[in-house]
C-alpha cells in the first residue's frame, strides 16, 4: 500500500534534517495511514500546519522526528513515521476536530487512525497517530492516551 497526500507537500512531514539527507525518498519512511489520515482531516476541517519550518515557521518536528530528538517519548510514535501533531486555522480548534474523532471512529479508522492524544495534555494541537494495537481486531475504536 502507498498513500500520495492530495493537501499536503513531504517537507510538511519530516524533519529539515531527515529531508536534507534523503529528500524525496524521506516518503519511505512515512505510514500511508498517517498520510491518509491527514488529507482526511485536511478535507473536513480545511488548512492544517503539521511542520512549517522549511517556509520560516516555528514546527519542525511535528511529523516524522529524528532519533536523536529529545522532543516527546523515547520511542514516540512520531520517530517511526506514524505520528502528526496538527495545528489548524481558526475557527477550527484541536478540540473540535478530537470531538469529532472521537464521534466517528468507524470513519477515522477507516482513514487510518487508531490514536489521539487527550486533548486536555496538548490544548494547541492534536496529536494523532496510527500505531499498532495488539487489539486492534476491536472494530470500533480511536484509543485516546496520555503524551
Ligand atoms: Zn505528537
Amino acid at each position: 500500500m502507498s498513500y500520495t497526500p492530495v493537501y499536503f507537500s513531504l517537507r510538511e512531514f519530516v524533519d529539515p534534517a531527515i529531508f536534507a539527507a534523503r529528500g524525496n525518498n524521506c516518503w519511505q519512511l512515512l505510514s500511508p495511514e498517517i498520510l491518509r489520515a491527514a488529507d482526511w482531516l485536511r478535507g473536513i476541517f480545511g488548512p492544517i500546519t503539521v511542520n512549517n519550518s522549511y517556509n520560516g515557521g516555528r514546527y519542525s518536528e511535528s511529523g516524522l522526528r529524528r532519533w536523536e530528538s529529545t522532543v516527546g517519548a523515547k520511542y514516540s510514535q512520531h520517530k517511526f513515521g506514524r505520528a502528526l501533531d496538527l495545528k489548524f486555522r481558526a475557527p477550527v480548534t484541536p478540540q473540535q476536530v478530537y470531538a469529532h474523532i472521537l464521534a466517528n471512529q468507524a470513519d477515522a479508522r477507516a482513514h487510518g487512525i487508531t490514536t489521539v492524544e487527550d486533548i486536555n495534555s496538548t490544548p494547541t494541537w492534536l496529536h494523532i497517530d496510527c500505531r499498532n494495537w495488539a487489539d486492534q481486531d476491536v472494530p470500533v475504536m480511536v484509543k485516546v492516551v496520555q503524551p
